[in-house]
């Protein structure tokens, strides 16, 4: 674990991972190249600033002040996270993974080893548009680890971010009864797209998005920032 694989640690956060008082792990590097990315220092660099054992270093200092830790990136799931989340685990915090769930194998081994205690999921577009929008055709990948996490009744939420340019109100009814139809019941984050200085498409402001136009019938959609 000396390799530097860690682009940044946020040593305090209340926000990250809500109910919880957590540091944030940022990974570099993703198997992703999503439009609207605003991480594209981290998903481009080759190689960070710490190290894994670095960061446990840090951790060790933060036993009785910090509840949890929240792995992000970039994505986390392309690095080998056991070794690093049993240590975790050792030093008595509670784990949250930032993904977009395509290492499916990664993901059930983790969860099976009782190494994650909640995750926050990207569903980035409905199958004919993940290409489109992630660079990436893993999207079967994807529905397995949510089938799974479904079918074990794991905590965790899943969110996706609108650009009206990327994902019309056709595409996210789509979404919706994909995910009504696995039988998801926690809540579906439906995100506004923000405008950050840069971004991995170089996309620019939407246009408008209809939410009133989203229908559905059982899923608990939370909306933010519209
Ligand atoms: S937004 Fe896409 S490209 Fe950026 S870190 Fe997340 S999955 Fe990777």
């Amino acid at each position: 674990m000396n390799q530097r694989i860690v682009y940044n640690l946020t040593k305090f956060t209340t926000t990250d991972y809500v109910g919880h008082l957590s540091c944030v792990v940022w990974f570099i590097k993703c198997n992703f190249k999503c439009l609207y990315c605003y991480n594209d220092d981290l998903v481009y660099s080759k190689e960070g600033n710490y190290s894994l054992n670095e960061c446990l270093e840090f951790l060790k200092t933060r036993v009785g002040l910090l509840d949890s830790v929240v792995l992000s990136g970039g994505e986390a799931t392309i690095h080998d996270l056991i070794p690093f989340c049993s240590e975790i685990k050792k030093l008595g915090f509670k784990i949250k993974l930032d993904t977009n769930a395509t290492n499916d194998k990664q993901i059930k081994e983790l969860v099976q080893l009782n190494l994650i205690d909640y995750m926050a999921i990207d569903f980035k577009a409905p199958k004919n548009k993940f290409y489109e929008i992630t660079k990436s055709y893993k999207y079967e990948q994807f529905l397995e680890t949510i089938k799974y996490l479904i079918d074990i009744d794991f905590d965790f939420e899943l969110r996706t971010t609108i650009h009206s340019s990327l994902l019309n109100e056709y595409d996210i009814n789509e979404m919706i009864k994909v995910l009504e139809s696995l039988g998801y019941k926690k809540p579906y984050y439906l995100q506004n797209y923000l405008q950050t200085p840069s971004n991995i498409g170089n996309i620019k402001e939407q246009s408008n998005f209809n939410k009133k136009e989203i229908l559905s019938k059982n899923l608990d959609l939370q909306w933010r920032n519209f």
